[in-house]
């Protein structure tokens, strides 16, 4: 599965701590992230990651025209709701975009748990159905 990884600033500390828990299950699958977060991944855990832009740069309509394209599978993006992002339109496309495709999203680490452990269980399976994506 591809799976995209985004966490705003006051948030990364806690991307990190999840990444770090489940390492074992993200090692199976093919990792994207915007460039800060994606970077502080690379750095801090043995998990490999394909970086776009970062995230006020394009990074999230990167992700964003990948899950257009039936190209991603997850999106795990830990949002920060209490500040003001120079960005807000990108992130609301992307959310919107998952919604649009129906692609598994959590915005928050309580979801994202119940989702890894969805991956884990295969509930997320049925995205591997009909034809495999480059
Ligand atoms: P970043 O982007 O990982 O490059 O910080 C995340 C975001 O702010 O959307």
């Amino acid at each position: 599965m591809n799976i995209a990884l985004i966490a705003h600033d006051r948030k990364k500390d806690d991307l990190i701590q999840f990444a770090t828990a489940y390492e074992p299950i993200f090692a199976q699958h093919t990792l994207y992230a915007t460039g800060t977060t994606g970077q502080r991944v690379i750095d801090e855990t043995s998990l490999q990651v394909n970086r776009f832009r970062s995230g006020p740069l394009g990074g999230d309509q990167q992700i964003g025209a990948m899950v257009a394209q039936d190209k991603m599978d997850m999106v795990i993006f830990f949002r920060d709701p209490l500040t003001a992002q120079p960005h807000e339109p990108d992130v609301t496309a992307l959310i919107r975009l998952c919604d649009v495709y129906s692609i598994p999203l959590a915005t928050n680490m309580g979801t994202a748990e119940v989702l890894l452990k969805g991956l884990e269980e295969g509930f997320i399976d049925w995205r591997l159905l009909g034809e495999r994506r480059g």
